[in-house]
């Protein structure tokens, strides 16, 4: 079924282009088609930092702020001071905690890899993920997404979006490892597949799929049991 809802999503939404990146000479991260140089790749890890806990628009503001000071750089990011760093990114929200977490992780590059991305992305899927999950303010989700997005290996990204829509569809995983488990299993082990249907997921979730459900707009309502339990009528009796 996952599949399936694939599928009709896919042929709903069309291509996402995730993950939105800058191109060279400007300040705005755009959506085509994700990173395509070292500097893009760490432009997502820093992305995917920022946008704990907070939206896309917040995270975007933060990320034209950095390309005007010329940010995207680890040894720039580890040398600037917290609270003109945490300035910076205000826009992006929990501003102090996240300019430490941005040099946590600048730090640890700079410290293992000599500040090479590209070394670190050299390593499998499960060491890599492991590695980034052992960096202090990166969790799960975030370390997925640098693993995705960034390093384009395939593993599947779950978020809160991700998390409602498959409960409400009806299926009974709730962990976050069990649910990414479900997607990996489901789905040709693809790093574009992965990248494209968490996109347009992130889609359903951000404008159908909301906390108030738009579910008369779902392209995959056929598939839904909160659908079927909301707009079945019931017999008399
Ligand atoms: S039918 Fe409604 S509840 Fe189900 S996935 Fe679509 S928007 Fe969400």
């Amino acid at each position: 079924m996952i599949q399936e809802i694939y599928n009709e999503l896919y042929s709903s939404f069309g291509p996402q282009h995730w993950w939105p990146v800058t191109a060279e000479g400007k300040l705005h991260p755009e959506y085509s088609g994700g990173p395509k140089n070292e500097k893009q790749q760490l432009e997502v890890c820093f992305g995917a930092i920022l946008t704990q806990n907070t939206s896309w628009k917040n995270v975007e503001k933060a990320i034209i702020e950095l390309n005007k000071n010329n940010l995207i750089d680890i040894k720039k990011i580890i040398k600037i001071k917290n609270e003109k760093l945490a300035k910076i990114i205000k826009s992006s929200g929990y501003h102090n905690q996240k300019a430490k977490k941005l040099k946590n992780f600048c730090m640890f590059l700079s410290e293992n890899y000599g500040g090479k991305l590209n070394s670190l992305f050299k390593k499998d899927i499960n060491e890599l993920r492991s590695e980034l999950v052992s960096v202090n303010g990166i969790g799960p989700e975030t370390a997925d997404s640098i693993i995705l997005y960034a390093a384009k290996k395939p593993i599947f990204v779950i978020d809160a979006y991700t998390k409602r829509i498959i409960n409400r569809i009806g299926y009974k995983e709730s962990k976050y490892e069990e649910i990414q488990k479900l997607f990996m299993q489901s789905l040709p082990n693809s790093e574009k597949l992965f990248n494209e249907c968490h996109a347009l997921l992130v889609e359903l979730g951000k404008n159908i799929c909301k906390k108030s459900p738009l579910c008369s707009k779902c392209p995959i309502s056929a598939h839904c049991s909160y659908y079927k339990t909301i707009y079945t009528p019931k017999r008399e009796v």
